[in-house]
């Protein structure tokens, strides 16, 4: 099937259906669909399909079971692993959902957006603001990235600790099935237990199962008050004494708790434009916290302000800065979205995802170092991440000056000895971005041959001709 490729008269009923305009064939026009922006994944396909309402995205669906043509969904082509490009044998159509991008319902009582798949994150966010509610979701991509592909990928990012993932942000989604039916679950409830939870195996699904085209998702109030500090901890420690005792005196106040190592700043200092650090002495760490009030902006200053000054007392904080107005605000979370992009200027990066408990992640940065030196006793370790969800992005960048092609054979050793490390904890391999491509083998190779077997199972029922994203997840 996937190896053969697709007939042109086939094609032309594909396009048919989209019209003219909206069935891309030229390879300038297809090549940004091909590609992501850090150019590891490059795929081929021979039509790209830009469908402007459901009714297009069902019979496109259709057409692809009856035919056995793969699809490859793409919301804003910012995935991190591979899940939205299409393989390299040019025999897979790209169904891209960004013009499905209306918002279709703000309902504020009810506390509820209804969205399409294609509206991106930063306009919903917009949106929200509007109507004087907030979306939580939040991340790095937000200016690109689309809601489809968010659920796609139960993103995280940093709102997750007060608020949740994706997943917990969504109360109903509408869905193209791979036959063509369309299953309408856009309801704004908040308790429902009617039998299986099907939206939920849509939400991170990466495409596999069927095409989100809408989705309900819940709003909160604004808050009335929000402080972010950068603040100086000596080690993961302090940072997890710290974040323990934030959380008991602000509970859901407590709105993000990021672990930064020093490397990584500099990284960003150096290499992102408008990038400046926040305390000027260095320190091995540092957190930003985020404390937010519902009641004022004075209520949300004295907690940190309480929260630091014992930090300061038990000696887990030796530095901090409390964002003085609106704009250092910004800038503190700006030096936090730049690590991302910071390492690429350093050279070859070997990147990991992961989640273990919450109290594991001292234990974890300290043995991860153990098992990185193991593989490469030079490289620079650069870990930073989501410290109150348990996350980390603990990444390797190659030794300076050594050649990138050599540090990056080392990948698959790299990954197992961090892993290794993560099982040994009961953690994730892919606490964020998903599986994708990039963690397909491994996930089949590790996870218990039960999950995998059930996993299968799922898709066989959702999508028997095997048309939806192949290749991917398992
Ligand atoms: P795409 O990349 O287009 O697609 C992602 C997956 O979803 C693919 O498998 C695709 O096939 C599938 N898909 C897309 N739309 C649909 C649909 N409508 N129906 C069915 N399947 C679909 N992720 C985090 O979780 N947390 C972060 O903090 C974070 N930070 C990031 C920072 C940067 C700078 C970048 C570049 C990425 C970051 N990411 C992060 C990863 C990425 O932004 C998220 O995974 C995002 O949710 C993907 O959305 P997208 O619209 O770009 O999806
Ligand atoms: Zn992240």
């Amino acid at each position: 099937m996937s190896s053969r490729s697709i007939d042109p008269a086939l094609l032309g009923r594909f396009a048919a259906i989209v019209g003219p305009g909206h069935a891309l064939t030229d390879p300038a026009e297809v090549a940004p669909f091909v590609s992501e922006r850090r150019g590891l994944w490059l795929g081929r396909t021979p039509l790209v399909l830009r469908p402007g309402d459901v009714g297009e995205v069902s019979r496109i669906l259709a057409l692809a079971t009856e035919t056995r043509t793969p699809i490859v969904p793409q919301g804003g082509n910012t995935g991190l692993v591979g899940g939205q490009i299409p393989g390299p044998q040019g025999t897979e159509i790209v169904l891209s959902l960004s013009r499905l991008n209306r918002i279709r319902e703000i309902d504020p009582l009810s506390n509820t957006v209804t969205a399409e798949a294609g509206v991106v994150l930063q306009t919903l966010q917009e949106a929200a603001d509007a109507a004087d509610r907030l979306f939580p979701l939040s991340l790095g991509a937000q200016g690109s990235c689309q809601i489809g592909g968010n659920l796609s990928s139960n993103a995280g990012g940093t709102g997750v600790l007060a608020y949740g993932n994706a997943r917990e942000l969504c109360l109903g989604v509408e869905v193209v099935l791979p036959t063509g039916e369309v299953l309408d679950d856009l309801r704004k409830l908040r308790k429902d237990n009617t039998g299986y939870d099907l939206k939920d195996l849509f939400v991170g699904a990466e495409g596999t199962l069927g095409v989100i085209t809408a989705a309900v998702l819940k709003l909160f109030p604004k808050p009335k008050g929000r402080e972010v500090a950068w603040v100086a901890v000596p080690s993961p420690s302090a940072a997890l004494a710290l974040f323990s005792h934030a959380l008991d005196r602000a509970g859901s106040g407590l709105t993000a708790f990021e672990l930064v190592a020093d490397i990584v700043v500099n990284f960003a200092v150096r290499h992102v434009p408008g990038v400046v650090r926040a305390l000027e002495a260095p320190s091995p760490w540092y957190v930003l916290v985020e404390v937010s009030s519902g009641r004022s902006p004075e209520d949300a200053r004295d907690l940190i302000e309480q929260i630091l000054g014992e930090g300061l007392q038990q000696q887990w904080v030796t530095d901090a800065v409390v964002a003085a107005s609106l704009a250092q605000a910004v800038a503190f979370w700006r030096l936090r979205e730049a690590l991302s992009d910071s390492q690429k200027p350093e050279g070859a990066s070997i990147k990991h995802d992961v989640a273990v408990p919450v109290a594991m992640i001292p234990a974890f940065i300290e043995e991860a170092a153990r098992a990185v030196a193991s593989v490469a006793p030079t490289a620079r370790v650069v870990c930073f991440g989501h410290m109150g969800d348990g996350n980390l992005h603990y990444n390797v960048s190659q030794p300076v000056g050594a050649p990138s092609a050599e540090f990056l054979a080392l990948y698959p050793l790299m990954n197992k000895a961090v892993h290794d490390v993560v099982r040994a904890m009961n953690g994730s391999i892919s606490a964020e971005h998903g599986i994708g491509r990039l963690k397909r083998d491994e996930l089949i190779a590790t996870a218990p041959p039960i999950a995998i077997d059930l996993m299968r199972r799922v898709k066989a029922a959702f999508d028997p001709a095997g048309i939806m994203n192949p290749g991917k997840v398992i």
